[in-house]
């Protein structure tokens, strides 16, 4: 059974992972086309999973369904969601595919201007470019040219077309990233809201470089493959040149005001200085088009220099600053720039080689820079802070939800009271998982899940970011509760009174139960090894997370929780509905087996039980009693009759018949001997000892 279930686990993780086939090229059509129409473009191409297309009204994409009138995902044209321009001064006009998983099911070039490729380079080239995007995840940064980072991928560039096949990457990827942001598919990330700082002193160039103004990228002839030179390649100083002090500083006072007067709001002025004595232009840009050795990479923003946006500045204005070899005023139009963020400056290099001639093996080389404190100030205090924004958002929900969880956390302090009778207790639990189940889980959807373990392990390994945390209000409300009642109670408080899917699976088992389902319970050998499995899971899931965070995501699918309460169901791919139902027939036949075996936050969970200082209660005398023992659902006493807290799901059935004189067989034998009125010293010794133990616990 476990070997079978793990063969489960990967056969549908792998399913899911596949690759769409390859684009067959086709040749650019003759006039750019204005709309989208899946009737007159190779939709089918670049979505074979789809068999039809249809439009979505008000809605920049088209919808890909299978046979069964499923969606497997959404075609879009890329000038409807990106506006720029290649060599020719013209887009590249780009259909892409994506599917709900966030995969590139593929690309076609539906029109092009490019000069070098209707005269010169063969279509084909710019088609198999295009080609290699099918099966790429839209969120995996991808460079055109050898990258200098490990989690980067390269493509190869178009020999003779580097303008070209720069524009189509940074073409296809956006117009994914947009069309899955605008579904949903992806988180967008909101530019952090702050000020810049002005101060009334001009900085001096050594100021600037001091307090971190400017950033530093150096490229040497060695790196290139060249000899090496007395000076770098490229020496490239660069910064936002916005707040007048440093603005100033760097164009000179008229310069500054001339340009700061054209900004319209969220755009900023970039500037770039060359000490080296290559250079970061090139020669290969004409106007209307983009820069093709700097660009500037922020998150999954690709962010280009266009011509038309630019000024040539020879030389840097402060004193003290030293003679430049050239130098560019860049506007970052748009809003896409957030001065609040660290951003990279790329520089794509190409490699000399033995006859002294530039190949066309590019290689890119980046600098880190954040603007420093002194001149941009995040903003703590505004309404704009999205996990500020999300808690307003949320408010009433997440005042009923931490009510909600005060009344269960309640019945667990008032115990006397509230474990004292199983109608009671019985009546309280369905409350519980109805309320859990419909309103918690369907209604606002605060299914928490391992991926959360995930965000905490990757905070813990990089930077610890609380509004990482804060930015779901219910998630974190459900987390800070599952924190303290499993240490205090132990696991099953949430897992058996609050968790909506655990709920889910109860309810159906009940259901079953009531229509005459034979119920299968798995031999106790086979329990026993099988109830590591989520272990198992959770170390697997977490390993895999440290390796590569976007498999560990997807292989968290494991989880059905995304299934159940926060995507439809119907508009999932095959491997999950598939999975999402085996579980839940599953449950109408076992109890609970998904909570019991597979689930690896309940595993994480059940590890910080281990501490738990108030489980149910027992009795020194308990152990020879297997009433207990037998009517555990969750097979959680161990052989010498005491409790296993990581096994334990609190449904403190156990503690009503402790409490229960009618039912704890020692309890009824001492309130019989206590009735009796023959009472031998050997009888008055057991009541004693019965009465101590009952008093102790
Ligand atoms: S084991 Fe998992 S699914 Fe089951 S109740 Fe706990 S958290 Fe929910
Ligand atoms: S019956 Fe089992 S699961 Fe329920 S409280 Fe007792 S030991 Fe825990």
């Amino acid at each position: 059974m476990t070997l079978r279930l793990l063969a489960l686990l990967w056969v549908f993780i792998a399913g899911s992972w596949a690759p769409g086939p390859l684009v067959t090229p086709a040749s650019a059509a003759k006039t750019a086309p204005v709309a989208l129409d899946c009737g007159a473009m190779p939709c089918a191409k670049i979505m074979p999973a789809a068999s039809q297309f249809r439009p979505v009204a008000g809605a920049r994409h088209w919808e890909g369904l299978d046979e069964d009138g499923d969606v497997v995902g959404w075609v879009a044209l890329s000038t409807d969601f990106v506006d720029l321009k290649a060599y020719s001064g013209k887009p590249l006009v780009t259909l892409v595919g994506l599917d709900p998983d966030g995969i590139i099911t593929g690309a076609h070039v539906v029109h092009h201007s490019e000069p070098i490729l209707l005269v010169g380079i063969p279509e084909k080239a710019l088609t198999d470019f295009v080609d290699a995007y099918a099966g790429k995840r839209a969120l995996q940064r991808i460079v055109v040219g050898r990258a200098d980072k490990p989690d980067v991928e390269s493509v190869d560039g178009i020999s003779g077309a580097t303008v070209t096949a720069l524009v189509q990457n940074i073409t296809v990827l956006d117009t994914a990233r947009s069309l899955g942001t605008s579904l949903g598919v992806f988180t967008a990330s909101a530019v952090t809201p702050g000020h810049f700082v002005e101060d009334p002193e001009p900085w001096t160039f050594q100021q600037m470089l001091e307090r971190g103004a400017l950033g530093h990228l150096v490229v040497t002839h060695a790196d290139l493959g060249m000899d090496e030179a007395a000076d770098p390649y490229v020496d490239l100083y660069f910064g936002i040149a916005d707040p007048s002090h440093v603005g100033r500083s760097l164009l000179g006072e008229h310069s500054y005001k001339h340009y700061k007067g054209q900004l319209a709001e969220n755009e900023h002025l970039f500037v770039v200085f060359n000490r080296g004595s290559g250079s970061f232009k090139g020669s290969a840009f004409v106007r209307g088009g983009i820069f093709d050795r700097v660009r500037i990479q922020q998150g999954l923003r690709e962010i280009t220099f266009r011509d038309t946006d630019y000024w040539n500045m020879p030389d840097i204005a402060a004193e003290d600053a030293p003679e430049m070899n050239e130098g560019a005023l860049f506007v970052l139009r748009g809003g896409r720039f957030d001065p609040g963020s660290p951003y990279d400056l790329v520089f794509l290099g190409s490699r000399y080689d033995h006859r002294g001639a530039f190949t066309r093996d590019f290689r890119e080389f980046t600098a880190t820079h954040q603007l420093p404190a002194t001149l941009y100030v995040v903003d703590r205090t505004t309404n704009g802070i999205p996990w500020r924004q999300a808690w307003r958002n949320r408010r009433i929900d997440a005042a009923i939800f931490a009510v909600y969880l005060l009344l269960v956390a309640g019945v667990f302090v008032a115990r006397q009271y509230t474990f004292v009778n199983l109608k009671r207790l019985g009546r309280l639990h369905m409350a519980s998982m109805i309320f859990a189940f419909l309103v918690v889980g369907v209604y606002m959807g605060a299914q928490p899940s391992v991926t959360q373990i995930f965000t905490a392990v990757g905070s813990a390994v990089h930077e610890w970011r609380w509004d990482l945390f804060l930015s779901e209000p219910l998630i974190f409300i459900a987390w800070l509760f599952i924190g303290i009642v499993s240490l205090t109670w132990g696991r099953g408080v949430f897992c058996h009174w609050v968790c909506p899917y655990g709920a889910m699976n109860e309810l159906a088992f009940k259901v079953s139960q009531q229509l005459g389902f034979k119920r299968y319970e798995l031999p106790s050998r086979i329990h026993l090894k099988l109830r590591y499995l989520r272990y198992v899971v959770l170390a697997v899931l977490v390993g895999v997370f440290l390796w590569d965070s976007i498999l560990a995501e997807r292989m968290a699918e494991v989880e059905p929780f995304k299934s159940t309460f926060l995507v439809p169901i119907w508009t999932r791919q095959w491997g999950f509905i598939a999975w999402w139902l085996l579980l839940l027939a599953l449950s109408f036949t076992m109890y609970r087996p998904f909570c019991r075996y597979l689930c690896p936050m309940g595993g994480g969970i059940a590890l910080l039980s281990s501490f738990r200082p108030f489980g149910p209660k027992r009795r020194a005398f308990c152990s020879p009693c297997e009433i207990c023992t037998r009517g555990c659902e969750y097979k959680a006493f161990r052989q010498d009759g005491t409790i296993d807290p990581r096994e334990c799901f609190s449904c403190m059935e156990c503690e009503v018949t402790y409490n229960d004189e009618q039912t704890c067989p020692p309890l009824i034998g001492l309130a019989m001997l206590e009735d009796r009125t023959d009472l031998s010293p050997r009888d008055q010794r057991k009541i004693s000892r019965l009465r101590i133990d009952v008093a102790d616990a």
